[in-house]
């Protein structure tokens, strides 16, 4: 979500004459967009603004965009006096207002709604993966998360105006299509006319267009999980065989504390249905580790999960208490110590399933997108359509970015591969 908010920003500002530089000490405004999911994160954008005070012309305008801007509100010009500019994620839309007229201080923290996507100018030139929000905010208050806080409560765009975005990517270099929401499966949109769209409506329209080769989606929500879009993996070839259905933790008690969805079988029913319609499909989680009153055999509950659903590609965190959260009033808050040992463990599990899944593709033939030249500038890096990345040695000859790949090698990380003529 932060790189498509950065990609509009950027896009913005160049409409309104800006172009971007590389260095900081070069630039006239200087944007942190900022995440705030997590307190390292937040901390992250405090000791940044610090050297980007430092790094800056004595001129140039600097501010943060996004959740920390939202989280923080006019304490950030406490902490920073420095700073010109405060703005939420759904308000960077007044970024020029600050261009205009540089000496006030601007603040807007509110939630707006979707109005800043029909502020914001078309992109004319897409990248090869685009990502579209389809949705913002989100419904679930899972004890834990500060989006519902930051981004507001669940609001869909409308069917017509992401079809138009589809379109228009497409007309203009993407390939892949990635679909974003914080609970982006739960898109739900009713036109004029009282019919109620879907994702699967979005995703069966999009595979429409002949540009458009692979379509994915993220962050869904279990029993978001609808029959109809269930059904998409198995109809529509274009949609790639890997979901990430974050489960968070394996122990009911846990996910009860969370307010997540505790019917494990229920959880596992959707996957061994995703597999009934698409055998080849693989499933990525995120968990946390160390949630309030997490005790051993909770613990060991994730691991089993993790090892039974052999989740690819996964993310793991230790629990961080948020402000506005109800988690981070619960009793029996977990050690840090604690927390380090489990993540550790789990992560040791999680690599295990990678490592097992990235061997078991060596002779595969896959359908992979390039993302351009590695740092050497001798390997062009490619993803698969898990996602996975697979490193191949560049051709002398011009190649289209979605090539046929045989995997030949395989370690936790990455694969390599060989482009099939
Ligand atoms: N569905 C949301 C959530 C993204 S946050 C979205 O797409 O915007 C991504 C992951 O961060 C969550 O799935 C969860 O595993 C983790 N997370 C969220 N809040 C957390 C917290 N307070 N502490 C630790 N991890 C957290």
């Amino acid at each position: 979500m932060n790189v498509y908010d950065g990609q509009r920003i950027a896009a913005m500002l160049e409409s309104h004459g800006l172009t971007q530089t590389e260095d900081i000490s070069d630039a006239d405004l200087i944007i942190l967009n900022t995440c705030a999911v997590r307190e390292k994160a937040t901390n992250k954008v405090y000791s940044a603004l610090g050297r980007i005070r430092c790094a800056k012309k004595e001129s140039a305008l600097f501010g943060i965009v996004g959740c920390v801007a939202r989280e923080s509100g006019a304490d950030a010009f406490k902490r920073i006096p420095e700073l010109n500019f405060v703005l939420g994620p759904q308000s960077y839309h007044k970024l020029p207002e600050i261009i205009k007229d540089p000496d006030t201080k601007l603040l807007n923290i509110d939630l707006g709604g979707l109005e800043k996507f029909d502020e914001l100018p078309q992109i004319t030139k897409s990248p090869t993966v685009a990502y579209i929000p389809i949705q913002e905010g989100c419904n679930h208050c899972c004890t834990y998360c500060i989006v519902p806080y930051t981004r507001g409560r669940e609001l869909s765009r409308p069917y017509k105006d992401v079809i138009n975005d589809v379109k228009n990517a497409a007309n203009t270099g993407a390939i892949e299509i990635c679909f974003l929401g914080q609970n982006v499966n739960g898109y739900k949109y009713t036109d004029e006319n009282n019919k109620l769209y879907r994702l699967s409506d979005l995703i069966r329209e999009t595979a429409k267009c002949p540009e458009i080769q692979r379509i994915r989606f993220t962050s869904s929500y279990p029993t978001e999980m609808t029959d109809d879009l269930i059904e998409m993996f198995g109809t529509e070839p274009k949609l790639l065989p890997f979901l990430n259905m974050p489960i968070q933790s394996g122990s009911p008690r846990i996910l009860k504390l969370m307010n997540r969805p505790d019917d494990l079988n229920g959880y596992k029913n959707i996957v061994k249905k995703l597999k009934a319609v698409r055998p080849d499909i693989q499933i990525s989680s995120d968990f946390i580790v160390g949630f309030p009153d997490e005790n051993d055999s909770d613990f060991e509950e994730t691991l089993n999960i993790a090892k039974e659903i052999k989740y690819i590609n996964s993310y793991s965190f230790k629990y961080s208490p948020r402000p506005h959260t109800a988690a981070a009033l619960m009793k029996n808050q977990i050690s840090e110590q604690i927390k380090s040992v489990r993540l550790q463990k789990l992560d040791s599990q999680l690599n295990e399933n990678q490592r097992e899944f990235n061997t078991s593709c060596i002779g595969q033939e896959m359908l992979c997108l390039c993302e351009g030249p590695d740092k050497t500038g001798h390997h062009l890096l490619f993803r698969t359509p898990y996602m996975q990345q697979c490193i191949v040695a560049k051709p002398d000859y011009e190649i289209s970015p979605l090539q046929k790949i045989k995997i030949t090698d395989a370690n936790k990380a990455s694969l390599r591969g060989e482009i099939i003529k």
